[in-house]
């Protein structure tokens, strides 16, 4: 579904913007420019600094007055998928059992394929320049990252505990055809379903294939309290302690949640390296808890930022995700202080990077660096007051005012694939239309079929 538009010129330079590169203490440009040459970061400073670089004058220039300028951000827990709106306010078991289950059950290649053209492009049109994505059938969803335009970090969902799942067999293959995609954009991990779909075996096996590929691991843990108190009863362990056991935690693994995490939990994610996805917005939606994300950055883990899925959040809304972050924080704590905005855009740019282990090419907007870059319009009524020098309150903005429909252009690579709120890589009335067929498809295939579909719900959930 791409376009015949292309993405254009890849060397530009962006004038006059409020840039706020998210590297240093609180580094802001204010009026800046970011000047990039072949997609790449070649200057980025106040207006005149970058003005005096010599390609300055003879490139394309873009004017960014009363515009932010700030690094992509990057959906460091995302699943694609086509159930949004569909099965609210259930308790887990019945949510698993019913819907999301049997949903995998009846899932298709070419239905998955729709969902992540779906979601890429949704993400990308909000800013996000990077995903992290736990799907089905991936090769598709390499496909729609590849045409949407967008960074893509593939992680599939395995299993073997039940048989409706992405297996390491699957995963495999994806790695040996998509370990490194798109000229690097698009790359792929090995993803684990919950602890309670796979075998402790299984996750020695993941965890030997993501060092035969030299690559990362994604999954889910510690979302709910339930979830701790089953894993103590059965492994004697909770569930960090047992991944550690198990052999998965390292500095290229992803977890997504980790709400219920102990001090000595924290202590060994931030030891082996891995990192923590927060998904604040899913987390009060499936009322699984607040994390303590203060404390975890506090104690040097890397924390980045995530939606979850269409069907726990119901949107993919990097902006919103960080005002749920900021908020959840205060709230959980009774302390206004906490979730402050820096900390906030941290999470979803640089720490995000980080996270992927892509920050020598992203995260920031630093010379040399890839040009993956956001600019969000500050004209709508609901930024009045903009206010510069000692009242700057930009980044209160973005993390309590913006949302996606703020965001003006997108570029990845230097590649131009937003235009004034427009996606140029991509037809969007076609994903559109791809993804309401799909998702027709996939409920008529998911009511086909009979009876109750084994999952943990089935075994585990309705025991406690
Ligand atoms: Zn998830």
């Amino acid at each position: 579904m791409p376009t015949d538009k292309g993405a254009g010129e890849t060397t530009f330079l962006l004038e006059g913007g409020i840039v706020l590169p998210m590297e240093g203490d609180r580094v802001t440009y204010d009026p800046g420019s970011v000047l990039v040459l072949d997609g790449i970061i070649a200057a980025v400073g106040s207006v005149s600094d970058v003005a005096a670089h010599p390609a300055s004058a003879s490139v394309e220039t873009i004017d960014a007055t009363n515009r932010v300028l700030l690094p992509g951000f990057h959906n460091c827990h995302l699943h694609s998928g086509l159930l949004r709106g569909t099965a609210e306010s259930l308790a887990l078991w019945e949510w698993l059992e019913n819907h999301i289950d049997p949903a995998h059950r009846a899932m298709t290649p070419e239905i998955a394929k729709a969902a992540s053209y779906m979601a890429y492009t949704e993400g990308l049109m909000g800013g996000t320049t990077s995903v992290l994505d736990m799907w089905r059938f991936m090769e598709g969803s390499a496909q729609a990252a590849e045409d949407v335009g967008i960074r893509a970090t593939l992680a599939p969902y395995t299993a073997d505990r039940y048989d409706y799942f992405e297996t390491l067999e699957t995963n495999r293959r994806l790695l040996e055809t998509h370990r490194v995609a798109a000229d690097g954009r698009v790359r792929s991990w090995v993803g684990l379903e919950h602890i309670f779909y796979c075998s402790p075996e299984m996750f020695r096996n993941a965890a030997a294939l993501a060092e035969e590929f030299d690559t990362g691991i994604h999954t889910h843990s510690s979302e709910s309290i339930w979830e701790v108190q089953e894993c103590l009863r059965q492994f004697g362990r909770r569930p960090i302690e047992e991944f550690y056991n198990r052999g998965i935690l390292g500095e290229n693994t992803v977890i997504a949640h980790g709400v219920w995490l102990d001090d000595r939990e924290v202590q060994l994610l931030v030891q082996t390296g891995s990192s923590v996805t927060h998904c604040p917005c899913s987390n009060m939606k499936l009322s699984s808890g607040p994390a303590r994300v203060g404390f975890y950055r506090d104690q040097g883990m890397t924390v980045a930022l995530g939606t979850d899925g269409e069907k726990e959040n119901n949107n993919l809304d990097m902006l919103e995700e960080m005002k749920f972050a900021s908020l959840l924080q205060k709230v959980s704590s009774l302390d206004p202080t906490v979730g402050d905005p820096w900390d906030i855009l941290d999470m979803a740019t640089r720490s995000g990077a980080e996270a992927l282990g892509l920050d020598d090419a992203t995260g920031t907007l630093e010379v040399g660096k890839d040009a993956d870059i956001v600019m969000v319009d500050l004209g709508a009524l609901h930024f009045v007051p903009v206010l510069h020098g000692s009242n700057f309150n930009v980044p209160a903005h973005l993390v309590f005012s913006a949302s996606s429909h703020d965001v003006s252009d997108v570029w990845v690579r230097g590649a131009h694939l937003v235009e004034d709120g427009e996606v140029i890589s991509v037809d969007v009335a076609s994903i559109a239309s791809n993804a309401q067929a799909a998702a027709e498809d996939l409920f008529e295939r998911r009511a086909a079929l009979k009876g109750s579909t084994p999952s943990p719900a089935t075994d585990l959930g309705k025991n406690q």
